[in-house]
């Protein structure tokens, strides 16, 4: 069982919460994060206790410990998170484009689309340093080198960096190239990894993984929230089902769910779920509609010589062709593009 203790409550009043369960006879765990205190107490049996607790001076809200997340739920939090970095607002009713290609390949090609990005409108440049491949024979990333790049084209353009961790050793040297840290498909698994980034400050944009249902999902960003960082991000970016004209399922229906479950930002990113360039402006409206806070897009110059992902891959032209159709969607939303 799990209780929101009521905001704005001293230490004094939480530490008397604390010692009124202790004499009760049961352990508590207190964990706070910047704008509630939350207390988990074990040793439980049966909804009677539920009654009890509730009536403790000081307590707002009891949660079953059936309810899987705690600090992931819009029952925790009723207002939609935003994630801020200066002068960006991630989350809420505004719009955020985060774009750039697969992987960094070299300085030329993440500056050409660093440039291109920024004049149509991103506020994020993407670019994976650190690659996860399916085959160990595919390129793997340019390492500490590409971060140094994403970094240097970002601060060029005016732009933000986020890049994917592959593992929790990378935390100290990522952290200082970029701005979000992507947690991938991958890796939504990697508990020791989420439990890390849990420790740090920089937001962090958690993706859905293959076939996780939007709980495991959810229940992953816990793991993020409950370790003390509030800044997570969610991103559908597909699940794998029997259809295979395209690369993975765009989970269309996550958005809304998520909303309705999770007060943390959602955004999409279409590139990785359909895998085809000609599907992605389709999917990307289809998303901004559906609701999401923002979009992940792959873009590049020269797709036919992309060392990863060009077949989704959108063209400058499209990606621009994109922004202007995605600012109609959101003004007949009456939703901002940031
Ligand atoms: C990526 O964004 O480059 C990536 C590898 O995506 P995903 O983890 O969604 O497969
Ligand atoms: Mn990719």
């Amino acid at each position: 069982m799990v209780l929101l203790i009521e905001m704005n409550s001293n230490d004094w009043r939480v530490e008397q919460v604390i010692k009124t369960i202790e004499d009760l006879g049961y352990a508590v765990q207190k964990s706070a994060t910047q704008t509630n205190t939350i207390l988990g107490v074990s040793g439980l049996n049966g909804d009677a206790d539920i009654k009890q607790f509730s009536l403790i001076e000081g307590v707002s809200k009891v949660f079953k410990v059936s309810d899987p997340y705690i600090f992931a739920s819009r029952d925790f939090r009723q207002d939609d998170t935003i994630v801020k970095l200066p002068g960006l607002d991630i989350g809420g009713e505004k719009f955020v484009m985060f774009a750039g290609p697969c992987a960094i390949e070299n300085e030329k090609q993440i500056y050409t689309i660093a440039e291109k990005i920024a004049a149509s409108g991103a506020r994020v440049l993407r670019g994976g340093a650190f690659k996860p491949r399916t085959s160990p024979y595919s390129f793997q990333g340019l390492g500490k080198e590409g971060l140094r790049l994403i970094r240097k084209a970002a601060d060029y353009f005016g732009l933000y960096v986020v890049t994917e961790i592959l593992e929790s050793s990378q935390i100290g040297m990522i952290s200082e190239y970029t701005d979000i840290f992507q947690v991938g498909a991958r890796n939504m698994y990697n508990y020791p990894l989420l439990k890390e980034l849990g420790k740090i400050e920089k937001p962090v944009l958690l993706k859905r993984s293959f076939a996780a249902t939007i709980e495991e999902f959810l229940m992953s960003a816990e793991y993020i929230l409950a370790g003390g960082n509030s800044r997570v991000i969610l991103c559908e970016r597909g699940i794998r089902t029997f259809e295979n004209s395209t690369r993975n399922t765009f989970d269309i229906s996550a958005i809304p769910v998520i909303h309705k479950k999770s007060h943390l930002p959602v955004i999409a990113d279409p590139s990785h779920a359909s895998g085809f360039r000609d599907f992605v402006s389709p999917i990307a409206r289809a998303a901004v509609a559906a609701g999401a806070q923002g979009l992940m897009l792959e873009v590049h110059h020269d797709p036919v010589h992309a060392l990863s992902d060009g077949p989704q891959a959108l063209l400058p032209d499209q990606y621009t062709k994109l922004i202007d159709e995605i600012k109609g969607i959101l003004s007949v939303l009456g939703r901002q593009f940031n």
